[in-house]
This record gives structure tokens, C-alpha cells and sequence, in this order.
């Protein structure tokens, strides 16, 4: 942490900044220009906040040199890290090694339409089944999903295809019902500042997708992963599903930059949802080139056996026909970049 004194401060002041970081176990090196003194603080940065040193005479600015974040900084973990999601026997890669595709329905409308759904992400090469149970709609009047009789649904879906479950938990008193049923607990962007429902999800025992917030910051979107890793929870796969912008001809406007950005500062796992995006099918397959592209270590995609009576986000999911024209437009990218198909690579 760096302290700006303004140019008219006073040896006072410095003395006064200097005994006050000296009083909480800290060591200040002052170092006087010709108009400014800066002072370099060395010591733990939590005690350095209680003294609210930019309320002090003379002080002109406080800068934090390292990240706000702690658990998820790659600063003290350099290595990126993978995280394993299924139940033992049947585990399936999200990380630097691999490439991991997810497909599914937005919604889970029934046992047939979902077992529909996950038969063809398997067939398109998909390792992990998405699909909301619990869905949080714009509008209080728009379908809700099925709720605790949608998780029955995916945990025999998982069952009778293997595929490991990921699903939306939108209250923390459900995270432990939800993480009975789920292999892999998705935040979504409208939670993503519920810091509850973070620590809930950080104690379920359960790995997190943790999308980012339609108006967050890639700061703010690492702040809360870190409420997750704080309740012993290090298992958080981030997901890029776009940020508001004041562009309507998509949806979301997909922040394609973050993925490498955020891959330089956190060691977490990060997949890109071109799908909720683009609100579009027909960006989907560009969308997802792009991700391979700038390194995202997956995608997540909307699927549905027939999207025209999708309950939830119909325009943007692929059909049957859709999801085998994406997988062979970007079978050959990840070995491009350097990655293994995750769907070759499972741990028991
Ligand atoms: C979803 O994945 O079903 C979803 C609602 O996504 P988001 O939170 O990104 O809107
Ligand atoms: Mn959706």
C-alpha cells in the first residue's frame, strides 16, 4: 500500500502518518520529491484499512498495490488451478489443460425434454448437463422452473447418462437441497452480489459456477469468488456470460477480454456462456470459436429438442441439428490452442 501525502503536507502530517501504520505493527518508508512525499507501507494490509490513513491531515491519496483479493489471486497461488465436477468414479476437468463443453436446457421443463436435451449434448460431446430447476426470471410473471420436483428430474438424467449435473441455486436456504441433487452449483449473474447465498455455496461441498454480474466489475466479480473460497470452498469455476452495455443488438454484450484478464490475476477456472451473451443462436458457433480462441478453458450453451416451445430463452437455444453444426465448427480449436478434450479425460 502506497501513501500520497499532497504537496502543502507537513513533516507533521508524515510523522503522523508514519507513528500511526508504526502503532499497528506496520513500517513506513518515506521517500520525499521535490513537490510530493510518498510513503510505502509494508505490513498486514487489513490493519493499514482500520486506520482510515485517507482521512488524515495532508494525505492526498492510499494505493493499493496488490490485489483485494486473496485466495483467488493468483499472487500467493501462481498455478492455474482445475476443478474436478461428478461424484467419485466419474469426475470431469475444468482447467488450463483441458476443454470443457456443457450443454443443456436453460430450463428444465420435464423428465423427456431434459433427458432429450442431455442425449444430445452427449452425443455433441458435452461432459457436464446444465439446466435450471430453480429459475430467476426478469419478470415475477415468467416461468419459475420446476423447483425441487426439476431436481429429481436432472439426478435421473445424471443417472441414466452419466453426465454430471450443473444447476442454478438462487436461495441460500436451498443450497443444501440443491447440492443432494447437483454435481456443480451455478451462481447466477443477478446473485452475484448475494454474499449469503456466496457463503452458503462456499460451505455446500459442492464445486460453484460463478457467473459474473450483468454490471459487475471484473474486480467485483473476483470479490465475490472470494466470499466462496473463504468458507473453505476453492472449487469456483467463473463464467463470462456478458455485461450490460448500451449495445442492443445482443443481449448482453460478451466481454471476450475478460477471459484473459481475469486468467492473469486468478488462478480460477474461467468458461464463457455464449448463449446468455448473445440471447442469438446464430452468434453461438462464432461466439464459442472466439472463447476457444482467447483461451477460455469451456463453454456453457443453450440446448432444446424444440427451442419455438422453449418456456425459457427459446430464441437462443441450439436444436438437435444446431449442437452437432457447433461441435464439428470448432472439433479441431482446442488442440490449436493447446487443450485436450476434457471429455477424454475423467478421474474415478
Ligand atoms: C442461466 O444460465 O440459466 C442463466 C439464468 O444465466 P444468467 O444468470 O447468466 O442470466
Ligand atoms: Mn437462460
Amino acid at each position: 500500500m502506497v501513501v500520497v501525502m499532497s504537496p502543502g503536507a507537513t513533516d507533521e502530517d508524515i510523522a503522523n502518518v508514519v507513528s500511526r501504520v508504526e502503532s499497528v505493527g506496520g513500517e513506513a518508508f518515506v521517500s520525499k520529491g521535490v513537490v510530493r512525499t510518498i510513503i510505502g507501507l509494508v505490513g498486514d494490509i487489513d490493519s493499514f484499512h482500520h486506520l482510515n490513513l485517507r482521512t488524515l491531515p495532508g494525505v492526498a491519496d492510499v494505493r493499493r498495490i496488490s490485489d483485494p483479493y486473496k485466495l483467488v489471486s493468483r499472487q500467493h497461488h501462481p498455478d492455474r488451478s482445475t476443478v474436478w465436477v461428478g461424484r467419485p468414479g466419474h469426475q470431469v476437468p475444468i482447467g488450463p489443460d483441458t476443454f470443457t463443453f456443457i450443454a443443456g436446457p436453460c430450463a428444465v421443463e420435464s423428465a423427456e425434454q431434459t433427458l432429450e436435451s442431455a442425449r444430445m449434448a452427449q452425443s455433441a460431446g458435452a461432459t457436464i448437463l446444465r439446466g435450471g430447476a430453480f429459475k430467476p426470471r426478469t419478470s415475477p410473471y415468467a416461468f419459475q422452473g420446476l423447483g425441487r420436483a426439476g431436481l429429481e428430474i436432472l439426478a435421473d438424467v445424471s443417472g441414466a447418462t452419466g453426465l454430471p449435473i450443473c444447476t442454478e441455486v438462487v436461495d441460500a436456504r436451498d443450497v443444501p437441497m440443491v447440492a443432494e441433487h447437483a454435481d456443480m452449483l451455478q451462481i447466477g449473474t443477478r446473485n452475484m452480489a448475494n454474499f449469503g447465498l456466496l457463503q452458503a455455496a462456499g460451505e455446500s461441498g459442492k464445486p460453484v459456477l460463478l457467473k459474473r454480474g450483468m454490471t459487475a466489475t471484473i474486480e467485483e466479480w473476483l470479490m465475490a469468488a472470494e466470499y466462496i473460497a473463504r468458507r473453505g470452498n476453492l472449487d469456483v469455476v467463473l463464467c463470462e456470460r456478458g455485461i450490460r452495455t448500451f449495445e442492443p443488438a445482443t443481449r448482453n454484450t460478451l466481454d471476450i477480454s475478460a477471459v484473459p484478464v481475469v486468467q492473469a490475476t486468478s488462478h480460477l477456472p474461467i468458461i464463457v456462456d455464449p448463449s446468455h451473451a448473445a440471447g442469438r443462436k446464430d452468434l453461438i458457433v462464432p461466439l464459442s470459436r472466439a472463447a476457444i480462441a482467447v483461451g477460455a478453458d469451456g463453454v456453457i450453451v443453450d440446448v432444446h429438442p424444440d427451442p419455438e416451445s422453449a418456456l425459457c430463452d427459446g430464441p437462443q437455444a441450439l436444436n438437435g441439428r444446431d449442437l452437432r453444426d457447433l461441435a464439428s465448427a470448432v472439433r479441431h480449436l482446442p488442440a490449436a490452442v493447446g487443450r485436450a478434450d476434457a471429455s477424454t479425460l475423467t478421474r474415478g
